[in-house]
């Protein structure tokens, strides 16, 4: 594509609120004051089965995600951290509380509402072959964003975007005219990177997006998303439960539990010191040939239709007392961004 086409297809996708203007070393807080993107201010979402039962997946959420930061999400699976993910995303909707992009709340917006705001905000699927159609060719699927969101842009302008996007991942313009299932799962995921890249979004959830990938070749992908992460000015929410793979592209991490969350804070501090005994069990199980003595986790994760009273961690802490049987911790400030929700000093 000439300079002259390039410039003038990025003024006809101006108007996004993309949030790349302003940019920041990635993977790094500014030395200054950061700057909130996105603030999730007391968020609950309860699954009802027909009236029958409610299961609190999420429970009175507060967080905020910084510009240029990639906040990890661990802990083990139904913890709430996919829950999270598809709340921000909107892919679900919340029972009680809010989530406010750049200070505007999406939670209360109708769809056409938020429909200028949803190409700042994209997701990337741990699995690409669930979340896109394998009827379509990855030229249509990566082109149909562009027909709804920049009317402007002529049919060549789509096209030559779709190109530079699968070069931006690392893929030849010719898997335009393959069909997803032509593509190994390593490709799949980079078209899925694409198409969450391509309206130029400021933030992106990326929900296990390697578990499903051999070894060699999740750490392309995270090669991939680091580099990404900078060219582009990006914001990753990126939730797994591999803590190996968190530790690669994370700034802080936030450790969920039974849809609460334990432990909060920069991955020097949460991976050095973890502080909640559910957050040394993980640290520990991840690292179970230097662990010396630290226990494991025991017994399994109760029911979350039927959560425990007190501390949602306590029929599994090896350091519970009586009080945590009977009150729930808050989370309370260890150090300066660093907080953890248990009685222990
Ligand atoms: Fe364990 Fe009590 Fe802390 Fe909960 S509050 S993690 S049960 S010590």
């Amino acid at each position: 594509m000439s300079k002259k086409n390039s410039s003038q297809m990025a003024e006809k996708m101006e108007g996004n609120e993309s949030g790349n203007a302003e940019t920041q070393e990635p993977g790094k807080m500014a030395a200054t004051v950061p700057e909130k993107l996105i603030t999730i201010d007391h968020v609950t979402k309860i699954y009802r089965d027909g009236g029958r039962s409610a299961v609190k997946a999420v429970d009175d959420l507060c967080l905020d995600i910084y510009k240029g930061e990639t906040l990890g999400l661990v802990g083990e699976s139904g913890c709430g951290k996919s829950t999270t993910g598809n709340l921000l995303v909107r892919l679900l909707q919340t029972d009680e509380g809010s989530i406010t992009y750049r200070g505007q709340d999406i939670t209360k917006m109708s769809e056409k509402q938020f429909h200028p705001l949803r190409r700042n905000i994209q997701m990337v699927f741990q699995d690409p072959y669930s979340s896109i159609n394998p009827k379509k060719k990855i030229g249509w699927l990566l082109e149909e964003p562009l027909v709804i969101h920049h009317k402007k842009l002529s049919k060549e302008e789509r096209q030559e975007k779709v190109k530079e996007m699968l070069r931006v991942v690392g893929l030849d313009e010719e898997y335009r005219n393959r069909y997803p299932r032509q593509l190994s799962g390593g490709q799949r995921q980079r078209v899925s990177i694409a198409l969450a890249l391509i309206l130029n979004p400021a933030f992106i959830v990326a929900d296990e997006p390697v578990s499903a990938l051999d070894v060699s070749v999740q750490a392309q992908i995270l090669n991939l998303m680091k580099k990404l992460q900078k060219e582009y000015s990006l914001t990753y929410l990126f939730i797994s439960h591999d803590l190996n793979v968190v530790s690669y592209l994370s700034d802080r991490i936030g450790v969920m539990y039974l849809g609460n969350l334990v432990e909060l804070g920069s991955w020097e501090q949460v991976s050095t010191r973890p502080r909640h005994p559910y957050t040394q069990a993980l640290f520990a199980a991840a690292n179970a040939e230097e662990s010396n003595g630290t226990p494991l986790l025991q017994g399994d994760v109760p029911s979350p239709s039927d959560p425990p009273s007190g501390c949602p961690f306590h029929t599994r802490c090896p350091q519970c007392m009586e009080r945590c049987r009977r009150e729930k911790p808050v989370l309370t400030e260890i150090e300066d961004g660093w907080k953890a929700a248990c009685f222990l000093e």
